[in-house]
């Protein structure tokens, strides 16, 4: 990369975001991170991060449910950087139950978190970028933007309707040097996975090793999980040259899941 970069990805203190904001710091891009988390672990990642690879790496604690935060978080990274190049849109969260018994609360939020933050994100970043005729948003969708799963109603509605803004925006910047694309991952082993494996469990009538075993990776030809480096990896080449003509893709990361 001849030119120093600058990116935001939201929910990046743990998983998939903190691999895709350690490939980008590798990169060497300058990272505002944000998600939440202990504030001396962040700050020990944003100076890690900083020191190793020796570029900028700032901190926002916006939570992605509040459009005003996300507002902030925004202005923060352009007074920060200048001007904001890459924009990761991964925050994201998981409830497993079934529709009849969902909890509104956890569909509201898991709509906002996952899929309305990107609309929040995206809105606010496309100004700069067609001004300066380059951009990259990529959201972080799943395998479960493309199929279904039983008892994750809200994540895959979520999921599906961030594939379809993806090919929206990708059409309306495809012009301007910006391309937007959609990764699909299949299981990745976070946080995010590990903590639903209980609720499946339950929701299931099965024991946890089962749940791994039997629904997660059953869904996995190549029966293994993706792993965060894999994610951080595609991202980076999303940014390069060699993926500029390639925009309103959803792109599948899974294992040979979704070609079943
Ligand atoms: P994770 O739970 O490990 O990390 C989620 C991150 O989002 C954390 O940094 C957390 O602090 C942050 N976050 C949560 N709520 C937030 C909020 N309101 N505001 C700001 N930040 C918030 O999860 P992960 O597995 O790394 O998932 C990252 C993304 O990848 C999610 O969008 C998820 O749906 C997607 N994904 C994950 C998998 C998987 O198997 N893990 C598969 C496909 C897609």
């Amino acid at each position: 990369m001849t030119q120093r970069k600058n990116a935001i990805v939201t929910g990046s203190t743990s998983g998939i975001g903190l691999g895709i904001a350690t490939a980008l710091a590798k990169k060497g891009m300058n990272v505002m991170l944000n998600g939440f988390g202990d504030t001396l672990v962040i700050e020990q990642i944003r100076k890690n991060l900083s020191d190793t690879y020796g570029v900028e790496v700032v901190y926002s604690a916006a939570d992605m449910s509040c459009p005003q935060a996300i507002a902030t978080m925004m202005e923060e990274a352009l007074d920060t950087f200048g001007q904001i190049d890459v924009v990761v849109n991964n925050a994201g969260i998981q409830h497993v139950a079934p529709v009849d018994e969902f909890p509104t609360e956890k569909w509201d939020a898991i709509m906002s978190i996952n899929l309305s933050s990107a609309f929040h994100t995206t809105k606010l970043a496309l100004p700069g970028m067609k001004a300066q005729g380059w951009g990259r948003i990529i959201n972080l969708a799943s395998a479960h933007g493309l199929v279904a799963s039983p008892y994750k109603s809200a994540y895959v509605a979520a999921k599906h309707g961030l594939v379809g803004f993806t090919k929206t925006v990708a059409l309306e910047a495809a012009e301007q040097g910006i391309t937007v694309n959609a990764i699909c991952p299949g299981y990745v082993l976070t946080p995010l996975v590990e903590k639903q494996i209980p609720d499946t469990a339950q929701a299931r009538g099965i024991t946890e090793d089962e749940v791994k075993r039997d629904v997660l990776l059953k869904a996995q030809p190549t029966k293994k999980f993706v792993t965060v480096e894999q994610l951080g990896e595609m991202v980076v080449f999303l940014c390069g040259d060699a993926a500029a003509s390639m925009t309103g893709a959803a792109l599948p990361v899974d294992g040979g899941w979704t070609a079943q």
